[in-house]
């Protein structure tokens, strides 16, 4: 007999399909799709299968120590350890600490982080991995909209007639998604599927139209789009007049850009933007899909605000479209709901808000005046405080830095220079930084609420015991906060108290879930429209149009470092492969990384398929296999997940310039020099 051991959202991509674990008839643990799930009804990817066979290899040990980095880690008992942590917290001023988080954690999880640091370490110097990937996001929506979150439904997809993805290929990274948008295709085969990018992706494949844009100029298409959207009279007065403002402002700034300029930045035909004005205009309901391709970029948020603009002057919201981001992580959109990015509290709250500031004291129990008025430093800032000696304190929850920062040489340089937590299920690549490693609990052994892209929140029941050395990542924290004297303040015996304690701070916000509990999952939907009546939590109730300036990428391009690489992932892997790249069946055909050159560069260079090659950047240098393929002119792509066992992580070569406005940093534009295998 099949038994039923759980239901959960699944670990990995944002999408947040819900799963089913089960032992089959054999007794073997496997996974498949949750038809109840209201976000994804069943649908899964390959990723999450061979999870139950992978989960216990690499695992770590036990707690580990070494006050030198040079020497080997000896195992230590867990009082031991914490002990150690709590000398170096009351040892170090609040703001010497640094404490960086991760999406792939429970809410329960990053909600307790985050009060045991700005409520009690008293520092905001606590980021996420968001930084790296939705920072611009969110970003965007807040200055469009007055709060963060996509404000449409996977629903919407169901009687849409144009889909444009910028900067994304969703048939790698968001599998199920894309799946369902070719499902509409097929149903209605005059549907639209825009890509804009400058590699020709799986995505691009199948769309109907390939934008084969210059890296980092989407701010300067979506400018050109909105000006022949206003100039041919396409817009939606209505609209525009009932529930926007500023729309001059955004206006007087699409007007540098006529098709005729827009098209030599972006390196494309003017009769593509043309195009795309015809799509956004006339098209039923339009939803643009967008991720690290916007996002990982010093113009991130103006790309999404360029964007948002298009939507707000067509009056693509809700019945008629949406402006749909992806989060690259399974719980992105819970962090953020519980605030754990530099600025954030719960709810939605900001530390630079009095009344916000107020009433979190308040409710955690402490004096007036405990949380910091200023954000923190976010990761990428960092580095140089780092490696200057003013962070003494680096604690890392559940993620890998050591493979995914940019300007990597830099950032292990950081790592070498202070005390580094690592807080891992796994031994990865940043435990080589580690003076304390603290093995935990990993998803499947512990339970906790996870939130999806489409704001679907669902309950996840364990369905296996952590091994015996491991604990609960809120656990560890609350054991600290003991031996730091904040007993009273962190009393929880299980994630539910957690969870219960948290719900409350969202009442009467965006995201307000004060009246669910984990009866009522395990899967409640965020609802199909977050601004239904088209009220938008601004000062005046309307969205906000944008001025989007477009500022060119940071790195010189000048000769050598004449080609431009960008990143991204594969198709079966997922982030730095600590679980994925442990199952056969998803390494098979990409067991080592590679670099796609486009075919006329990689004849110039001499280089053919399968060469290995040598490619530099101001920032190092590294050895990789070489592909060519269809990808633009001048541009490169290589994945970024693949760890130092594989020899060189691409991040070396990766600029680590940000974003202005969201600090993230530009993933998707580094000047590289390839040197030529032979003389043509
Ligand atoms: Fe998991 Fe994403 Fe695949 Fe769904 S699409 S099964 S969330 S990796």
């Amino acid at each position: 007999m099949e038994e039923i051991l759980a239901t959960a959202q699944c670990p990995y991509c944002g999408v947040g399909c819900g799963l089913e674990i089960f032992k089959d008839k054999k007794g073997r643990v496997k996974i498949r799709g949750d038809k109840s799930h209201p976000a994804t009804k069943g649908d899964l990817c390959l990723k999450p299968i061979p999870f139950p066979k992978v989960m216990n290899i690499g695992r770590v040990p036990s707690p580990l120590y070494r006050e030198n980095k040079k020497e080997q880690f000896r195992e230590i008992s867990w009082e031991e350890a914490v002990k150690i942590i709590a000398s170096k917290l009351k040892e170090n001023k609040p703001d010497e600490n640094y404490f960086y988080i991760s999406g792939q954690l429970t809410t329960e999880d990053s909600y307790l982080i985050n009060k045991f640091v700005k409520g009690f370490v008293k520092t905001n110097n606590i980021d996420a991995n968001s930084r790296l990937c939705m920072a611009s996001a969110v970003m965007g929506y807040k200055l469009s909209f007055g709060s963060d979150g996509p404000p449409g439904s996977y629903e919407d997809i169901d009687d849409a007639d144009a889909f444009i993805f910028a900067g994304s290929n969703a048939a790698w990274t968001h599998p199920v998604l894309f799946k369902r948008v070719l499902k509409r295709k097929k149903e209605l085969p005059q549907a639209k599927i825009v890509v804009i990018d400058p590699v020709f992706t799986a995505t691009a494949e199948k769309a109907d139209i390939w934008v084969d844009i210059n890296p980092g100029t989407d701010t300067v298409l979506f400018n050109s789009i909105l000006y022949l959207l206003e100039k041919k009279g396409w817009i939606d007065f209505d609209f525009i007049k009932k529930h926007t403002q500023n729309f001059s402002e955004a206006l007087e700034e699409a007007y540098k850009y006529p098709p005729e300029i827009a098209s030599k930045i972006c390196g494309i035909k003017e009769s593509l933007i043309y195009k795309l004005a015809e799509i956004y205009a006339f098209s039923k309901k339009i939803i643009s899909f967008w991720t690290m391709g916007f996002n990982q970029s010093t113009n991130g948020t103006m790309k999404n605000l360029s964007l948002i603009n298009v939507h707000l002057a067509t009056g693509r919201i809700n019945e008629k479209g949406c402006p749909f981001s992806l989060t690259g992580q399974p719980n992105a959109m819970g962090g953020r709901e519980v605030g754990y990015l530099v600025n954030g509290l719960p709810g939605y709250r900001d530390v630079r808000n009095s009344e916000d500031r107020r009433y979190m004291e308040k409710f955690w129990g402490i004096p007036e005046g405990s949380i910091k008025e200023n954000p923190g430093m976010t990761i990428v800032e960092a580095v140089d405080k780092i490696i200057s000696g003013d962070i003494k304190l680096f604690w890392i929850v559940c993620t890998n830095p050591a493979v995914t920062m940019p300007n990597l040489n830099k950032f292990w340089k950081a790592l070498r220079n202070t005390f580094v937590i690592v807080q891992d299920a796994y031994l990865t690549d940043s435990v080589d930084y580690a003076n304390l490693v603290l093995p935990a609990s990993q998803w499947g052994e512990k339970e906790g609420v996870m939130t999806g892209s489409d704001r679907t929140i669902t309950y996840n029941r364990p369905f296996s015991e952590p091994p015996s050395q491991c604990k609960h990542d809120w656990e560890i924290f609350c054991l600290v906060a003991k031996e730091m004297g904040w007993e009273e303040f962190f009393p929880y015996k299980n994630s539910r108290e957690i969870f219960d304690e948290y719900k409350k701070t969202t009442k009467g916000r965006l995201c307000d879930i004060s009246d669910w509990n984990y009866e009522d999952l395990p899967k409640k939907w965020g609802g199909k429209w977050l601004y239904r009546d088209k009220k938008f939590p601004t000062e005046s109730d309307k969205a906000r149009f944008n001025r989007a300036v477009y500022t060119p990428a940071a790195d010189n391009t000048d000769y050598p470092y004449s080609i431009v690489l960008t990143t991204g992932r594969t198709k079966k892997q997922w982030h730095t492969m600590t679980r994925t790249g442990k199952a056969l069946e998803l390494l098979r055909d990409e067991t080592e990384p590679f670099i796609l050159l486009n075919d006329e560069d990689s004849l110039e260079l001499g280089i053919f398929d399968n060469d290995y090659i040598n490619i530099r950047s101001v920032r190092g240098q590294i050895y990789i296999k070489a592909k060519v393929g269809k990808i633009k002119r001048g541009v490169a792509f290589a994945p970024f997940g693949y760890g130092k066992i594989y020899h060189f992580p691409t991040n070396i070569l990766v600029s680590d310039a940000v974003d202005p406005v969201s600090k993230e940093p530009e993933l998707k534009f580094s000047a590289v020099y390839i040197k030529a295998k032979k003389k043509r």
